[in-house]
């Protein structure tokens, strides 16, 4: 089994000042943990976050990036502003931009691209409405999404790249996919990985689920064959239930 990559997205919660209390008390507390973890907290936090992580283990991520290095792009923030300030990790494409700010396939595939020119990792979600899951489409537009997505990049890239499985209907609402149901869904999304590059680059990409996970539902998760880690985005607000779905297995 690889390393368990286990992500906290903030969305537009914690200030500069709860977040670095909390990363401090967090970065403390994953000291010795199997898993990877890692944070996202909205942009202006981010410097705060890093300052109380400096030194641990725990990642410090951005929610978004700009699909531009500079210019006339008001309110949008640059991968070069986030590589200056330590940054090396971002969130792109979540069902959240995707669906608020209208955000493509394509201009996910800007991002990312970029993200990958400046050498930073990737946290690429997918995933599908319940409407495109009822009327049978879910692996249509799973594939859509990972093809699209992904355009332009190379094999040896993927090793930079985590694919975030976030069904949009069990995003913050309570109801989670079964492990079964979230494991077909990984499993189909590792057939198009292989498909787009080669079968050693599929078993070696990460594929974390999202949508709903909490201290009651991790484990079960994580045991499935072909999810790796978990987007956590409620429950990543406290540490009493972040720090036990990041010690799932303990
Ligand atoms: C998310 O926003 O990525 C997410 C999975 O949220 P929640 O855990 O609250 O469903």
């Amino acid at each position: 089994m690889k390393q368990a990559y286990i992500a906290g997205n903030w969305k537009m919660n914690m200030t500069p000042s709860e977040g670095a209390a909390f990363a401090k008390e967090l970065a403390k507390a994953i000291e010795g943990t199997g898993s990877k973890v890692m944070v996202a907290p909205p942009f202006v936090t981010i410097p705060a976050v890093l300052k109380a992580a400096k030194g641990s283990a725990l990642i410090v991520a951005a929610q978004n990036m700009a699909n531009h290095e500079s210019g006339a792009y008001t309110g949008e923030v640059s991968p070069l502003m986030l590589k200056d300030l330590g940054v090396n990790d971002v969130i792109l494409g979540h069902s959240e931009r995707r669906s608020i700010y209208g955000e493509s396939d394509e201009v996910i595939n800007e991002k990312l691209l970029l993200a990958l020119k400046h050498d930073m990792n990737v946290v690429f979600c997918i995933g599908e409405t319940l409407e495109e899951r009822e009327s049978g489409r879910l692996e249509e537009v799973l594939e859509r999404q990972v093809r699209v997505g992904l355009a332009g990049v190379k094999g040896d890239q993927m090793k930079k790249i985590t694919i975030a499985y976030e069904p949009v209907w069990a995003i913050g609402t309570g109801k989670t996919a079964t492990p079964d149901d979230a494991n077909d869904a990984h499993a189909f999304v590792r057939r198009v990985v292989e498909k787009l590059f080669s079968k050693g680059v599929a078993e070696a990409t990460v594929i974390q689920y999202g949508g709903s996970v909490k201290a009651s539902n991790a484990k079960a998760l994580m045991s499935m064959p072909h999810i790796d880690g978990a987007l956590v985005g409620g429950a990543s607000l406290s540490l009493e239930q972040f720090l036990p779905i990041v010690n799932f297995d303990k």
